[in-house]
C-alpha cells in the first residue's frame, strides 16, 4: 500500500498523503497508527496493510486530538 514507498522512519511518521504527523492510537486494545485528515491506519506489526476507521470513531478521535 501506500507506506511501502516511505523507507527511512522518520518519513513513515508522516502521512505520504497530507504531510500531517500520523498519530498513535489504542483502539480496543490494538495499537493503530495513522492520520485523521486522510482516516488510512495501519499496524506498527504490519505496515504494509491498512484499513479506514468508522466514521463515527475518526469523529470521536478528531475531537480528542483538536482537529
Ligand atoms: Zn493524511
Amino acid at each position: 500500500m501506500f507506506w511501502k514507498s516511505t523507507k527511512t522512519k522518520e518519513a513513515s511518521m508522516t502521512c505520504p498523503h497530507c504531510n500531517v504527523v500520523r498519530i498513535e492510537i489504542d483502539r480496543f486494545g490494538e495499537r493503530l497508527i495513522g492520520c485523521v485528515v486522510c482516516n488510512l491506519w495501519t499496524w506498527p506489526t504490519s505496515p504494509s496493510v491498512s484499513m479506514a476507521l468508522p466514521e463515527d470513531d475518526l469523529e470521536a478521535l478528531r475531537k480528542r486530538v483538536g482537529n
